[in-house]
């Protein structure tokens, strides 16, 4: 409760690698299932973890997240914000 989308994005990480705990998983995907922005944010970090998997086993970099956010609240405002 009280936690703001782009709050999720940390989590979403973790939740893409399959390392949140089953409570946190469900409770993110709850409010996926509520939520079309962190649907849409879901489906853009899936294709950017795959792409960074496949250059490099690592996580997101800072600077890519930065960027990802970015992305992100362009798409939101587009859609939103008209
Ligand atoms: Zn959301």
């Amino acid at each position: 409760m009280g936690k703001k989308c782009l709050d999720y994005i940390q989590e979403l990480n973790d939740y893409l690698d399959g390392e949140l705990d089953e409570q946190l998983c469900g409770e993110i995907e709850k409010h996926i299932g509520q939520c079309e922005n962190c649907r849409i944010m879901v489906d853009t970090l899936r294709q950017t973890v795959t792409l960074c998997r496949e250059g490099r086993p690592e996580k997101l970099p800072a600077a890519l997240e930065a960027k990802l956010g970015n992305l992100l609240r362009q798409r939101w405002e587009k859609k939103f914000g008209r």
